[in-house]
């Protein structure tokens, strides 16, 4: 999607690396991989952008149709009003929700992405929450994102 080199992680070796994180941030890895996804989500738009140069919508699908080829999840862009700053996106087989550890999943990752993500389509701070989880028992993690403040970036 970016045009950069990719490697393949493979769930259990993920699972490992965050196992090995929680050892040492403990609650505090939540915060580390919704900032370091949010910042993957960022750098997605600031590379692809340049060359695309499409609406939110489109820029959406596309990002849509590569996750689902690396494997991360098939995303349902649900719902989305840019005039309200508002988006609801699904992530069908989410990679992260299968990753458990104890009663939490990883779910974390997406909510950081799209965040980034958000950022950088709508210029402007996103509140992220999770309505539905796999995790939890549902067909889907269900992510909902709406404007945090008035204030502009
Ligand atoms: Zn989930």
């Amino acid at each position: 999607m970016t045009g950069e080199r990719c490697i393949v992680i493979y769930q259990g070796g993920l699972k490992s690396v965050f196992k090995g994180l929680s050892k040492i941030f403990h609650a505090g890895i939540e915060v580390l991989l919704l900032e370091s996804s949010a910042e993957s989500g960022r750098h997605i738009v600031d590379s692809t952008r340049k060359r695309t140069r499409t609406d939110i919508k489109s820029s959406l699908n596309a990002y849509a149709k590569r996750f689902a080829q690396t494997g991360m999840g098939r995303l349902e862009i649900f719902e989305l009003k840019p005039e309200e700053a508002s988006m609801t996106i699904r992530v069908w087989n989410n990679f992260f929700a299968e990753i458990q550890d104890k009663e939490s999943t990883y779910c974390t990752y997406f909510a950081g992405l799209f965040s980034g993500i958000y950022e950088r389509l709508l210029r402007a701070s996103p509140k992220v929450k999770e309505t539905k989880c796999i995790g939890h028992g549902d067909p889907y993690c269900e992510f909902h994102l709406t404007l945090k403040t008035s204030s502009k970036l």
